[in-house]
């Protein structure tokens, strides 16, 4: 299967291996990928370096914005074939992977626009002297995306290094890559020069480790697991290249007893079940001020039972669980918690789906003790913790009382508090009234703690895909 692109050629693995492909509508084999490893990667690590070397570290920041721009309008040419294969690969209905695709083409809108506008510094410093503080490209960046997004991630990841001047070695999830190799295809139609953007498919253990332990990349950018966050961290190290680490979450909904529940209750709901739960930013607890807890879980376990799971194109709400790893991981978890006295106080409705697909529906626990995993580990799934709290003091404490740190909301209308509790809850995006921001292609986002840390999206990211020189002039005689 010719699924890596290697200067600007598409090729199998050097070995012919391929890995079987399953649709997680009906957990049969629909597709191969070709199953890169060490070899491969080090020849696509060579080709960014030479196109970096060679042509591209040379075009300006205009020519390269201008080339991202026509990429995104061609995305946008292509968003109905290009949602129909997310849709399909991941198994998320139609409207979510249409949805998925604008905000792809945002960022490549987005980034087209930044790339000359990421200004330098001029320092005042001694007389005769001219201090200039430029952003320079790193050289050859490595890029490990999952399986939840693909086009997103695609987007976030790859726009911003490509604006900055980098050249880029990817390695998508092998269980959901469909889209961004269709979407690079498009990218080599509108021009993109060989060796720009190459791209190994195969194994995390495999062509991901080889990437991130090659010693001739600049820096590594991850998105997945805490566990795997720490061998690239490991990798890293021993090259002495910066990471870039968004490792999930569990962020937490904040009800007070003064919120405007007709606004609160949706965006909850949404937080939990968009994906079918496989969110880094999904709200998966719910913290409830103990006067409404009975009111505030009421009303949520009766939007969470009527939300619907199905095949994605029956224009259900939800669509199955990306990958059969991950159906096993959260049908054990469902065993653990069916043993726990926990109760299940609601549960979304699976319809008509093909026997063999990963069908998880969405469900709502509660009370869950602090210590108990669904309260701290991350589930990555549509499971919904709902846990009481006493007072604002309480909500801060319990808010901040897990290894992550990614998002964080808080429902109130008391201004003083909005601001108090923004400053003491812990989290990189911190909502007040609302909930995530439908991909916030311009809004920095990253973790603290356990979430990882460096900035993806907005204007923050061409700073981590750039270093600084800083150039002192003496024009004194
Ligand atoms: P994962 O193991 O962290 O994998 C993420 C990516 O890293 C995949 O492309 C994977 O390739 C690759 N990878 C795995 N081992 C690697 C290694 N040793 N070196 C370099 N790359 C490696 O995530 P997962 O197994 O897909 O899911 C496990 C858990 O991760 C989930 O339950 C969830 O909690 C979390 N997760 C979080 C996010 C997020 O957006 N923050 C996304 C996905 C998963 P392979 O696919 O071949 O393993
Ligand atoms: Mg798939």
């Amino acid at each position: 299967m010719k699924t890596l692109l290697i200067n600007g050629r598409w090729q199998s693995s050097h070995d012919e291996r391929v890995i079987d492909i399953e649709d997680p509508a009906t957990g049969q084999v629909f597709t191969q990928v070709g199953r890169g490893g060490a070899v491969d990667v080090d020849a696509a690590v060579k080709a960014a370096r030479n196109a970096f070397l060679n042509h591209w570290g040379s075009w300006s920041a205009l020519e390269r914005g201008r080339l991202l721009c026509r990429i995104g309008e061609e995305i946008l040419l292509h968003a109905e074939e290009i949602a129909k294969i997310e849709s399909s690969d991941t198994g998320k209905p139609l409207h979510l992977a249409r949805n998925d695709i604008a905000v792809l083409a945002r960022y490549f809108e987005f980034y087209g626009a930044a790339a000359d506008k990421h200004h330098g510094q001029v320092i005042p410093y001694v007389n005769g002297y001219n201090v200039q503080v430029v952003h320079e490209p790193l050289g050859v960046t490595a890029h490990i995306i999952p399986w939840n997004y693909p086009s997103q991630m695609f987007g976030r990841t790859s726009c911003p290094a490509l604006a900055a001047g980098n050249a880029i070695v990817l390695k998508p999830s092998e269980e959901a890559c469909q889209s961004v190799l269709y979407i690079a295809k498009l990218m080599q139609s509108v021009g993109l020069p060989d060796g720009v953007l190459n791209i190994v498919t195969g194994y995390g253990h495999e062509a991901g480790d080889a990437l991130a332990r090659h010693p001739d990349i600049n820096l590594i950018t991850f998105t997945g697991s805490p566990v795997v966050g720490a061998h690239i961290q490991a990798a890293s190290a021993i090259n002495q290249v910066p990471c870039l680490l968004e490792l999930g979450g569990k962020s937490p909904q904040i009800v007070f007893a003064d919120a405007n529940l007709d606004k609160a209750i949706p965006a909850i709901v949404g937080g939990i079940v968009q994906n079918t739960g496989q969110t880094c930013s999904a709200g998966t607890r719910l913290l409830i001020q103990q006067e409404i807890y009975e009111e505030v879980s009421a009303r949520v376990a009766h939007a969470v039972s009527s939300i619907t799971v199905g095949m994605p194109d029956a224009g259900a709400q939800c669509g199955p669980i990306i990958t059969r790893a991950q159906f096993e991981r959260l049908n054990t978890l469902l065993e653990r918690l069916d043993q726990s006295s926990i109760p299940l106080i609601a549960k979304g409705k699976i319809i008509d789906v093909q026997a063999g697909g990963f069908f998880v529906p969405p469900m709502l626990y509660g009370p869950v003790p602090r210590d108990h995993e669904l309260a701290r580990a991350e589930a990555f799934g549509p499971i919904l913790a709902a846990m009481p709290f006493e007072d604002e003091a309480d909500a801060a404490r319990l808010a901040n009382d897990t290894d992550y740190a990614l998002v964080a909301a808080i429902w109130t209308e008391s201004g003083a508090r909005q601001q108090r509790m923004a400053r003491t809850v812990s989290a990189g995006q911190f909502y007040i009234n609302c909930y995530g921001a439908g991909g916030g292609v311009e809004l920095p986002f990253g973790g603290r703690k356990k979430s990882g840390y460096g900035r993806e999206k907005g204007f923050q990211a061409l700073d981590e895909f750039t270093t600084t020189k800083t150039i002192v002039h003496c024009f004194a005689d």
